[in-house]
């Protein structure tokens, strides 16, 4: 996410950084680069403008507090406008369970993958989720919620015969009721464009659920074109909140810098993947601290205890210790980590490489890992010493990967356990000595 927009305003910021005083000259030059650093994420030209001037303000009003270099000053200011122009207050879903949300939006926009995540999310927090699908235009809708509810273990509900809307949306109320659902999320038509037709059916279908949210699903990668979307959906629907969607890959984030400022509706969530893992809440302090490359570790840290057991996690961590750890625990691992999400919407979250792009197949790199430890028996798994030529082959040829791949993912395991033992016999405290000399 705004990995091009971070490295810009890095590269902005990076003469500030070190500065003793700010002088007007270099002020101006930075100021001007953050404005196109702005511009070509795609911000609105209008938002652009605004912010530049409000930070030029504060940052020649301002006392000069001892012990912070100037330019680290100014970086704040930077920050806290971000944080303004992301939406300040608080992006939490508001009602009373049950919870009732509609989701609309345009086609392709991500909708229904969104319903499902954010069925996932509430599911996690402790509600018991029901997805609805509304679509009734396009049986496949249907099919893909279905499958995806079921995948998440979330409640559903669908009428294949049914085109009257408001109709479907009582007969949802009353069966997840009687399932005891106390979250029931509404998965609405989409068009290819705004037309009265969709706007006219979400609202009959509104009057009749009376939702507590109705949040617009746009695609962020469209930049300025979302803005536009949502505030025609907004003007019509009075929304109460977005998703913007796929702001993982080229994403050039405009969207979500602009959609506040423009629309004045709050972003409430962010999908950044395919993956129904990859879906966050909006936080947009946290946003702001990753666009400016300062990582956000906090919510790292909390999709971590959210996706790993944490009884396991400390069973691994007492066998690294004591360098007792094998193929199958490296598996394990792998496994955990993958349901967090992608690697690249990780690698952002760490301080200093939100701007990071991991090449091409990172995720699919991990993939061939699986594939060649999933190949082993567990035996070999336990024991990789007995890897001779032989069974390296087979496991080549089991997992669709050459034997130099097999090969080199011994190595690297090999060198793993040689730190491990390192570390055991206490040669962790030498090996950092020699880290400092
Ligand atoms: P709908 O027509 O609005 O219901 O859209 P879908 O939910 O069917 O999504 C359209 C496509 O976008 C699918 O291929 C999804 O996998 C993909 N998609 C949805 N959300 C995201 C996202 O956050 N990131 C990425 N990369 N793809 C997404």
């Amino acid at each position: 996410m705004f990995e091009s927009l971070t490295e810009k305003l890095g590269q902005a910021l990076r003469n500030l950084r070190g500065v003793g005083t700010l002088s007007e000259e270099n002020m101006a030059e930075a100021l001007k680069e953050v404005r196109s650093a702005l511009l070509s994420a795609d911000v609105h030209f209008k938002v652009a403008r605004e912010f530049v001037e409000r930070v030029q303000q504060q940052a020649v009003g301002q006392q000069v507090t001892k012990g912070i270099a100037p330019g680290q000053q100014v970086i704040k200011i930077i920050h806290d406008e971000l944080v303004r122009l992301l939406g300040e207050g608080t992006t939490a879903l508001s009602g009373e369970r049950p919870l009732k949300v509609l989701m609309v939006g345009l086609h392709g926009s991500g909708k229904t993958t969104s319903t499902a995540k954010l069925g996932k999310l509430l599911k996690k927090r402790g509600y018991r989720p029901f997805v609805v699908a509304c679509d009734v235009y396009r049986p496949a809708a249907i099919d893909q919620l279905e499958i995806l509810a079921k995948q998440e273990e979330l409640g559903f509900y669908a009428d294949r015969v049914s085109k009257d809307v408001p109709a479907i949306g009582s007969a949802a109320l009353a069966e997840a009721q009687a399932a005891t659902a106390d979250c029931i999320i509404f998965d609405t038509a989409g068009r290819l464009q705004i037309d009265q037709d969709l706007i006219e059916e979400v609202k009959r279908l509104r009057a009749r659920v009376q939702p507590d949210e109705v949040l617009l699903v746009a695609d962020g990668a469209l930049g300025q074109e979302a803005v536009n979307v949502a505030k025609a959906f907004h003007d019509a629907l009075q929304l109460t909140g977005l998703v913007l969607t796929k702001m993982d890959g080229d994403a050039r984030g405009g969207a979500a810098l602009s959609i506040k400022t423009i629309t004045g509706v709050p972003i409430k969530f962010v999908g950044t993947g395919e993956k129904t893992a990859d879906f966050e809440p909006f936080h947009p302090d946290r946003l702001a601290s990753r666009i400016l490359g300062m990582g956000d570790v906090v919510s790292l840290v909390e999709k971590a205890q959210e996706t790993i057991d944490q009884k396991d996690a400390e069973k691994m961590a007492e066998k690294l210790r004591k360098a007792d750890f094998n193929l199958e625990d490296f598996l394990a691992q792998m496994q955990q980590v993958k349901k967090m999400g992608s690697m690249q919407s990780i690698v952002g979250m760490l301080p200093g490489m939100s701007g990071m792009q991991l090449p091409e197949g990172a995720d699919k790199q991990m993939a061939r890992t699986e594939a060649i430890i999933k190949s082993m028996t567990f035996q070999e798994r336990r024991k990789p010493e007995i890897l001779n030529g032989s069974r390296r082959k087979r496991i080549a040829d089991g997992s669709g990967t050459k034997i130099v791949e097999v090969n080199q993912l011994l190595k690297q395991f090999s060198e793993m356990q040689k730190m491990m033992r390192m570390f055991k016999g206490g040669g962790g405290k030498k090996m950092m000595r020699q880290l400092e000399a």
